[in-house]
């Protein structure tokens, strides 16, 4: 089944179009981006991934709004030459990522005018993102009318989150009238890699206990109880929690006066500058984790005191799952820091030994794409790193919604 993935920003696209059976039976047929919509120049990077060889477009010129985007991708998608299908009727499913819908869907759903309406009444939760995500799919229903279009939400996973996680200790009005929790992010990635961590391991996902760490330009942590995730580290917003690239994760909400007070910032610039201007750098002035290790490396304190409080966090958070779990079968690192930095493997891992946390310096330091786990022979834990794929998550939920609800 030929499936496009949209995940439609406020400036951006990010599309690829699969043919999948299941999840270990898909191609990617074509993926791109395009970017800087709305401005004087825009980008359309276009890759058609079908030949052994990947090929590349790239065209630049304004794009003035999403549809003109999407079109341009449906004219590549369909070119005679950088094309990968003859014509757009042949995707039979387009699945969006949508960043929330709050309590009011739990799982993936096919797009219908409730489901858009309810992403709109949330347009205040989610105000950068759950706007472009909307637009996306109007686009997508205007270009592709004969494709069912499906929603699948970044908070949906954490939706079996208990009372006692999901609640902020404010009053309760705030909730009832408001809609103020925890709804945690990145929900698409912890649900993959739940399912990838149970496939590893041999076990069921209902008897599958772990902690995944999602760590990325942003960063989260989820707990899992058989396969469900029991509480997660982002909170209303993707602010709350691990310390990230730019955002700070958690802070002492009383700081936000002060420093107000103290600079004259307004509301609007302290939220700009804890996503922005924070996490690694604000505390080292670079936010890729790459450079960061360099830096340390080199000599640098503000990096190393970067990278310390990094680590230091995300140890925090793995002693207070492993508190909410009754055992843990692994730990699972994922998304570009996840994946790819051993050294920042290695900080977080050092000290934890007395928590089962036994890492194998030389397997964490062997480069590899492969799925593979990374703790020292007969180590309690489990140390896993498994790629993530978020796209692939999307097609395959899209694909199930269409043969389960057909229209
Ligand atoms: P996003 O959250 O935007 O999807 P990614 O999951 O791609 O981001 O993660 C991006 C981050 O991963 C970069 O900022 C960088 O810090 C880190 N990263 C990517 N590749 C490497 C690498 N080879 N070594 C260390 N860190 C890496």
């Amino acid at each position: 089944m030929k499936i496009l993935v949209i995940n439609a920003g406020s400036s951006s696209i990010k599309y690829q179009l699969m043919d999948l059976e299941d999840a270990h039976n898909y191609t990617v047929l074509a993926s791109g981006l395009v970017e800087k919509i709305g401005e004087s120049t825009g980008r359309v990077i276009h890759r058609k991934n079908m030949s052994a060889v990947e090929e590349k477009v790239v065209e630049e010129a304004p794009i003035p709004d999403h549809r003109k985007g999407m079109a341009r991708v449906v004219a590549l998608l369909t070119d005679p030459v950088k094309g990968v299908i003859s014509d757009a009727r042949e995707i039979e499913g387009v699945g969006h990522r949508v960043l929330s819908c709050g309590e009011v869907y739990s799982d993936t759903v096919r797009v219908t005018p409730e489901v858009k309406a309810s992403i709109r009444d949330f347009f205040p939760l989610g105000p950068l993102h759950n706007p472009p995500n909307l637009v996306g799919i109007e686009v997508a229903e205007e270009l592709f009318p004969h494709a069912p279009q499906v929603a699948v939400f970044d908070t949906a996973f954490h939706q079996t989150m208990p009372r006692k996680a999901y609640l902020y200790a404010v009053p309760y009005e705030w909730y009832k009238d408001y809609r103020l929790r925890r709804y945690g992010f990145h929900g698409t990635s912890h649900k993959y890699i739940a399912q990838e961590t149970a496939n590893y391991l041999g076990k069921p996902l209902d008897q599958t206990n772990l902690i995944s760490l999602h760590l990325g330009n942003g960063c989260s942590m989820s707990a899992i109880r058989n396969g469900k995730c029991v509480d997660t580290s982002m909170g209303v917003t993707p602010l709350e929690g691990l310390v990230m690239g730019t955002r700070s994760g958690d802070i002492d909400p009383a700081a936000l006066q002060y420093i107000m007070g103290q600079t004259g910032m307004d509301i609007q610039q302290m939220t700009d500058a804890l996503n922005k201007k924070s996490g690694l750098k604000g505390l080292c002035g670079g936010n890729d984790m790459r450079e960061v290790v360099e830096a340390a490396a080199n000599g640098s304190n503000r990096a190393q005191t970067a990278l310390d409080i990094f680590a230091y966090r995300i140890q925090k958070y793995i002693g207070a799952y492993m508190a909410v779990l009754p055992r843990v079968d692994a730990l699972t690192f994922t998304a570009g820091i996840g994946e790819n930095s051993a050294p920042a493997r290695e900080h977080i891992c050092r000290g934890l030994e007395h928590l089962g946390i036994r890492l194998d310096l030389e397997k964490n330091n062997s480069p590899s794409r492969q799925p593979r786990e990374i703790q020292q022979d007969g180590a309690p834990l489990k140390l896993l790193i498994l790629p993530t794929n978020e796209e692939l998550q999307i097609a395959l939920e899209t694909k199930d919604i269409i043969l389960s609800t057909p229209t």
